[in-house]
């Protein structure tokens, strides 16, 4: 859906208002957008999540194709089974951004169950 007069997040004011219903023909948008939003109900972007406090490190390399990164910022953390909140270790792997990429297009092939701790 495209709407070239979408007004933009009273928040941030850089990114366009989360859509929020359409009623007789006119479109009502929230207040902010969805990064703002999620942002105050305390998800992700930002601020502390359950991996920050989890204590989790990342590896050096991917774990699926075993890229080695120059900097850590070229890896991510995998949540296996697609739950931000379940830390445990078994659920979480590194992985690189080409892989991470592809993770979200076709989930892995990873079970849970086929994971073993790294410790
Ligand atoms: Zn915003
Ligand atoms: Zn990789």
């Amino acid at each position: 859906m495209q709407y070239k007069d979408r007004p933009l997040c009273t928040e941030c004011k850089t990114k366009p208002k989360a859509y929020a219903y359409k009623r007789y023909g006119r479109v009502y948008w929230r207040s902010r957008c969805d990064t703002c939003i999620r942002k105050r109900a305390g998800k992700r972007v930002g601020g502390v999540t359950a991996l920050q406090r989890s204590g989790y490190k990342k590896h050096r390399k991917c774990e699926l194709c075993g890229f080695k990164a120059q900097d850590k910022a070229q890896l991510d953390v995998l949540f296996v089974d697609g739950d931000m909140r379940n830390t445990v270790s078994t659920n979480l792997k590194t992985v690189c951004a080409n892989c991470q990429r592809l993770g979200s297009t076709r989930r892995l092939g990873w079970r849970v169950g086929h994971l073993v701790a790294d410790d």
